[in-house]
C-alpha cells in the first residue's frame, strides 16, 4: 500500500507556482492577485479562507479578504461581487460557500465574471470542463487529477466509481476522468443515495473517489484487492481531546481499507490540501491570461 501524500504534493506545486511567480516579477510582470469574500462568521469557513490567503502568500501573490456580516443583503453582495469583475487589479476571486440562507448561492456563482471565476463554478466553466475546452476547473476534482497524475496512477480504460454528485465534487471530478486522456479515459460509474446494490459496484472498482460526507462509509467489504481508494470526505466530528474540539474525518474506513489498496488517500492531508493548490494554479492561470503571457 502506498500513501498519496497530498501535503507534500501540494507544497511541491506552490514551489513551483513561486517559482513562476518570481521569473514573472523578474520580467517586470505584476504578480497575479486573488481576492475572497467572506460572509458572516462561520468557523470552517474562516479556517479556508485563512488558509487560501496563507496559500497566497507562499505563491508570492498579492491576496485581498473582503469581509461582510451575515446580514448583508443578495443585492448588495452581488454588488460588491460586480466591483471584483470591475476591478482590474483583481486576477480571479471566489466568494467562500455556504452564503447565508438569505442569499441564492447560484444568483452570486452565475454573477461571477467566468474570466476571474477561479472557483470554477460558473456554468460556462462548467460546460467548458465538460466538452474538454480549457477553462477554470472546479479545484477539488483539478486536485484530485493532478494527485493521480503525480503519482502515475493509470486510469486509462479503469473502472472509476464516484461516490457522490455534487456540482463540486462528484459530477466534475467524473467529466474529467471520462475525457480523453491520462488521467482520463476511464470507465465512470456514479452513485448517489438512491443507488441500489452500491458495495457490489465498489466492488467492481479499480478506483474509488468517496465524496459523500459520510465519516468511514467506505468499509473494506467494498473495496477490491489491489484498488486505489481516494477520499475526498472531510467531516468535522466532535472529539474532547482536540484543543479545537473536533477532527476531520473521511468518508473511508482507512484503518481497515488501507491494507487491501494499491494507492489510498489520508484524510487529513491527502486531498484537502490539493483543493487550495488548484486554486492557486488557477489564480496564475487567470493572471498569465490577463497579462497576455
Ligand atoms: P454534497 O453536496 O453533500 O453531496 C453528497 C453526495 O453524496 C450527494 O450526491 C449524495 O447523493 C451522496 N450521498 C449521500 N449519502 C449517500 C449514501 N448513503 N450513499 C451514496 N451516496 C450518498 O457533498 P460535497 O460537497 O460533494 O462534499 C462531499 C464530501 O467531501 C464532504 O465531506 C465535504 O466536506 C468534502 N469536501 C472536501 C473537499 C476537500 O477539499 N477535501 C472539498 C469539497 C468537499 P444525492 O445526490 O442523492 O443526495
Amino acid at each position: 500500500m502506498q500513501l498519496i501524500d497530498g501535503k507534500k504534493t501540494s507544497t511541491d506545486i506552490k514551489q513551483e507556482i513561486a517559482a513562476e511567480v518570481a521569473e514573472m516579477t523578474a520580467k517586470g510582470i505584476r504578480r497575479p492577485h486573488l481576492a475572497a469574500i467572506l460572509v458572516g462568521h462561520d468557523g470552517g469557513s474562516e479556517t479556508y479562507v485563512a488558509n487560501k490567503v496563507k496559500s497566497c502568500a507562499e505563491c508570492g501573490f498579492e491576496s485581498t479578504l473582503l469581509r461582510f456580516e451575515d446580514d448583508i443583503t443578495e443585492e448588495q453582495l452581488l454588488a460588491e461581487v460586480r466591483k471584483l469583475n470591475e476591478n482590474p487589479e483583481i486576477d480571479g476571486f471566489i466568494v467562500q460557500l455556504p452564503l447565508p440562507k438569505h442569499i441564492d448561492e447560484q444568483r452570486v456563482i452565475e454573477t461571477v465574471d467566468p474570466d476571474k471565476d477561479v472557483d470554477g463554478f460558473h456554468p460556462v466553466n462548467v460546460g467548458r470542463l465538460s466538452i474538454g475546452l480549457p477553462g477554470f476547473k472546479s479545484a477539488t476534482p483539478a486536485g484530485i487529477i493532478e494527485l493521480l497524475r503525480r503519482y502515475n496512477i493509470d486510469t486509462r480504460g479503469k473502472h472509476v466509481v464516484v461516490i457522490g454528485r455534487s456540482n463540486i465534487v462528484g459530477k466534475p471530478v467524473a467529466s474529467l476522468l471520462m475525457q480523453k486522456g491520462n488521467p482520463g479515459d476511464a470507465t465512470v460509474t456514479v452513485c448517489h443515495s438512491r443507488t441500489t446494490n452500491l458495495p457490489e459496484i465498489t466492488r467492481q472498482a479499480d478506483i474509488i473517489i468517496a465524496a459523500l460526507g459520510k465519516p468511514g462509509f467506505v468499509t473494506a467489504d467494498m473495496v477490491k484487492d489491489g484498488a486505489t481508494v481516494i477520499d475526498v470526505g472531510t467531516t468535522r466530528v466532535p472529539d474532547a481531546t482536540r484543543k479545537s474540539g473536533f477532527r476531520l474525518c473521511g468518508d473511508v474506513d482507512f484503518e481497515n481499507v488501507a491494507p487491501k489498496c494499491e494507492f489510498i488517500t489520508p484524510v487529513p492531508g491527502g486531498v484537502g490540501p490539493m483543493t487550495i493548490c488548484s486554486l492557486m494554479l488557477n489564480t496564475l492561470q487567470a493572471a498569465k491570461q490577463r497579462r497576455g503571457c
